[in-house]
Parts: structure tokens; sequence; C-alpha cells
């Protein structure tokens, strides 16, 4: 797409369940590089939002765009492939595989997507296995998740494991990373390098973030900008400071 096309185009979007309005005309724009927090009480509609730019939830209302398509021309199931990619406020990860096996499923996601697109210049199964491997190698490297490349997942700890959730997203290659709730189950320790972790994902591996947080000194410390949302609505965007201070988020949450 073309450099001053937002990455991603969030465009009056609305989603209905039924009688609840779950997004009610939100809009707003992400642009190529930038660190978006999102932030809103519980039920304003964060996952949702996740949800539909991981097309497991449909519009009913509005649309987005990713790097200048609408969203509803990728197919669903390869979301992952496509560019965005994503972690889950509930771990998703295969449990009783290894780290690496973990890491190398999310490796795969991205070629099987490029098939589609390169169809005529596909390398071989052995060139593509080897690029997996060395590319997985890469992020375990990263999340400093050398040590327990070989154990199965379900035996780290909780923290380690949001870890190998974050290597398994990137190692798609996404272009856009929805991050839920990154924050929520760490200890002290953890928190503190996830600030420098996120502003590393972007500045190393150029990956654009959006982050739905609710530990408020994370995400403005570490936003480009925030989009605060409350009852399905966008009630404010702009610097972390502004979001901060502003009347509508300060009451948003003091009425939570
Ligand atoms: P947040 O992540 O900001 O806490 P959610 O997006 O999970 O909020 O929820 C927003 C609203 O949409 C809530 O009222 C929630 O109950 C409702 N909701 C979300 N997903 C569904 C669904 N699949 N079916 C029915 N209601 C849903
Ligand atoms: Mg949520």
């Amino acid at each position: 797409g073309d450099k001053n096309t937002p990455l991603l185009r969030i465009d009056a979007v609305s989603v209905r369940f039924g009688g609840i309005v779950a997004l009610d005309g939100v809009s707003f724009d992400v642009r190529r590089g930038q660190i978006c927090g999102l932030i809103g009480p519980n039920g304003a509609g964060k996952s949702t939002l996740f949800n539909c730019l991981s097309r497991l939830y449909e519009c009913s209302a509005g649309r987005i765009e990713f790097d200048g398509h609408p969203l509803t021309r990728l197919p669903r199931h390869r979301m992952a492939g496509l560019g965005i990619g994503r972690t889950f406020q509930n771990l998703a990860l295969f449990r009783t595989m290894t780290v690496r096996d973990n890491v190398l499923v999310g490796c795969h996601s991205k070629h099987h997507a490029g098939f589609l697109r390169n169809a005529f210049r596909l390398p071989g199964v052995a060139a593509i296995e080897s690029q997996a491997r060395a590319r997985a190698d890469q992020l375990i490297h990263f999340l400093d998740l050398d040590a327990v490349a070989d154990r199965e997942v379900a035996d780290l700890p909780f923290g380690t494991q949001k870890r190998v959730e974050l290597a398994r997203a990137l190692a798609a290659e996404p272009q856009l990373l929805l991050l839920d709730e990154p924050a929520c189950g760490l200890n002290h320790e953890e928190l503190e390098s996830l600030g420098t972790l996120i502003r590393d994902i972007r500045d190393r591996l150029n990956v654009t973030v959006l982050l739905v947080e609710h530990h408020m000194s994370l995400v403005m410390g570490v936003s480009d900008k925030v989009v605060a949302l409350n009852f399905g609505k966008k009630i404010a965007e702009g610097s972390p400071a502004e979001v901060r201070a502003h009347p509508e988020v300060i009451r948003a949450y003091l009425g939570e």
C-alpha cells in the first residue's frame, strides 16, 4: 500500500448482538509504525473490535480497511498470513506442544498464505521448512525463550506462555499486531519489561501495534496515541496526556 495510507482505517464500525450494541459507529486510523492504545472499561467493545479485525465477527455497519483494502475481501482463515496477527485475552496455545513447535505453527501460517499470493514463485518445501526454522529460532531468541525452546508449553509459568503466544503471532510476520491485555496476569518484573518489549516489536521488527490494556501506566507509557471507548462509542482520541485528562475518560473510569 501507499506510504500515506493508514495501515488500518476503522470507519463508522458498528457491531450488534441481538439487542446489544457492542460497537456504535467507531472510527479511527492507525498509521504505519504507530503504537496505538485502546482503552475503556469492561464491556466497552475492545475485544469486539479485535474480533472484527481478525474477522471472527462481522461488522453490522461501517467498514474496515487494512493497507488500503477492505478487510472483507481477505479470506477469514488466512488473517494471520495476510498481515494481521494477534494474541488473545486468554491464552490460545497448543499446550502439549513445545515452545519451538508452537512458534513453527505461526511461521507456517505465513507460508500458507504466501502460496496463494506467489503461486508461481513458491520455494520448495525443504526451503520453506529451513526458513521457518530459522525464523522460529530468531523469534525464540528475541523473546528470551532460548532456555525453554524444547519444553512443553503447559509446564511453563504463565508469563512465559504469554511470550510464546507473542512469538507465535510474530512468526507469521504480521504488519499489524493486536495485543489483547498483554499485561493481564503478569508479575511486577514481567510487567516492567513488557513496555520495552512492545517498543522493540515496533522498532526492531517494524510491526505496527494496536494494544488493548487496562494497565494505565503501561498503555500511557508505550502508546503514541490512545483511543478510548465506553459503551461501544469512541469517547476520546489523542496523545496519552490528552486522553488521560479527557473529562469523559475520567468520568467513564470513575463511574465503573
Ligand atoms: P471489552 O473487551 O471492552 O471488555 P467486549 O467487546 O468483550 O468488551 O464486549 C462488549 C459488549 O458486547 C458487551 O456487552 C458484551 O457482553 C457484548 N458481546 C461481546 N461479544 C459478544 C457475543 N459474541 N455475543 C453477545 N454479546 C457479546
Ligand atoms: Mg475484552
